[in-house]
């Protein structure tokens, strides 16, 4: 049974980029020499290093079941350990990744926490409006449907970097300046808010000796890091039945800046995913290959994904799609650091066919080599 009082600890746990999380632990005296070296805390910094290492191997922050006051601290106090240990390993693409993680699992709480059917569910929806600063109404519509409204203005603050056409200000029906939105949608643009708040300052700057002393809890995530990229090659995206085409580190630049995007959870322009879903079928990825590729992107909806990754691939009755050239890409603003071989070729598939041949052909040399080597040896 839940211990009695602890259900604003909870809620603060759940959500520690609050300003009131963070007010919280500033009145609760624990200083920072106290989080990093005291016996006391040792389970809040076990707990900060699994958080990062949940994002690095789910994408999301787990929420544990709250039963105590003793408990909830721990949970919150893990929160600035996390921050700190990202900091400390510098790797922009575990702070994108961890940031995402923290925002995304908060998301997927609010959806939770506002669906009880209880009258706190709007308090929860107002709560985090106030907490960035954005002036919503509330309606109910038939069906329990909740609806909220915003004004443009704070709609287009938080929605720059959703890319889906279903964001656009145009597809809202905008009336007096207020858009309308359901709940769900309101709360994914509290995820953009929850992500910007969390990113904003990362990687802090963290003293060297520090971070020198809490290194027996960043070697582990480290570790776990470099065998994931490892695992995935160095584009580094996830497939669950890795790559049935061998070698990523062949694909042209503008493929591989557009996966690396994807990886982070940055939003990735449609043009761009168009190019890159056809270029990754037409090499021999399956759509469920594919689909996981997408599993990072902050928009991710798999019945709408695999519904455009199978059309692309013209499983549907439709035309089977071929990668944009070179010059299309050009025209959209998807052919990034072009290197000396892009100067040969006209197509991304060409680039890819041309650099695979290279690699077989030094492969061969480098073999050829070894040979005459033994036989002068012997
Ligand atoms: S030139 Fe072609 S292959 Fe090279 S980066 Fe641009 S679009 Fe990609």
């Amino acid at each position: 049974m839940m211990e009695e009082g602890v259900k604003e600890e909870a809620r603060l746990c759940f959500y520690p980029f609050l300003s009131a999380a963070s007010n919280y632990v500033e009145a609760s005296g624990v200083t920072l020499d106290a989080l990093i070296t005291a016996a006391a805390f040792e389970r809040a910094r076990l707990r900060g290093k699994e958080r990062v290492r949940e994002a690095i191997r789910e994408g999301a922050i787990r929420k544990p079941v709250i039963m105590r006051t003793a408990q909830a601290e721990m949970e919150l106090l893990s929160y600035p350990f996390a921050r700190i240990l990202v900091s400390c390993i510098g790797n922009a693409h575990l702070v994108r990744r961890y940031a995402l993680s923290e925002a995304k699992s908060a998301y997927n709480k609010l959806l939770e926490d506002s669906s009880t059917g209880a009258s706190a569910d709007t308090d929860i929806i107002y709560g985090m409006a106030q907490e960035f600063e954005i002036k919503i109404d509330l309606s109910r519509l038939p069906h329990e449907h909740v609806q909220v409204q915003m004004s443009f203005v704070d709609y287009l603050r938080f929605t720059s970097n959703l890319r889906d056409k279903r964001w656009k200000l145009v597809n809202r029906g905008l009336e007096k300046g207020q858009v309308k939105l359901r709940k769900g949608e309101f709360l994914r643009i509290i995820q953009e808010a929850i992500y910007a708040r969390i990113s904003k300052d990362m990687p802090l700057d963290v003293p060297a000796a520090l971070c020198e002393s809490i290194r027996k809890y960043t070697t582990d995530i480290e570790v776990e890091l470099e065998e994931r990229r490892k695992k995935f090659g160095d584009s580094g995206f996830e497939t669950s039945s890795g790559f049935r085409v061998k070698d990523p580190s062949c694909f042209p630049p503008c493929i591989t800046a557009i996966l690396s995007n994807l990886k982070d959870g940055v939003n990735v322009p449609h043009t761009a995913r168009f190019a890159v879903t056809a270029f990754l079928l037409n090499i021999g990825l399956t759509v469920d290959e594919i689909i996981e590729i997408y599993k990072n992107s902050p928009d991710f909806d798999e019945e709408r994904t695999r519904y455009q990754v199978v059309h692309i691939a013209g499983e549907s009755g439709s035309t089977k799609y071929t990668a944009p050239s070179c010059s299309t890409m050009r025209t959209y603003g998807n052919c990034v650091d072009s290197d000396d071989v892009c100067e040969k070729i006209n197509h991304p598939l060409s680039y890819y066919k041309l650099k695979l041949k290279q690699k077989q052909k030094r492969k061969e040399e480098q073999q050829d080599k070894s040979k005459e080597k033994v036989k002068t040896e012997k």
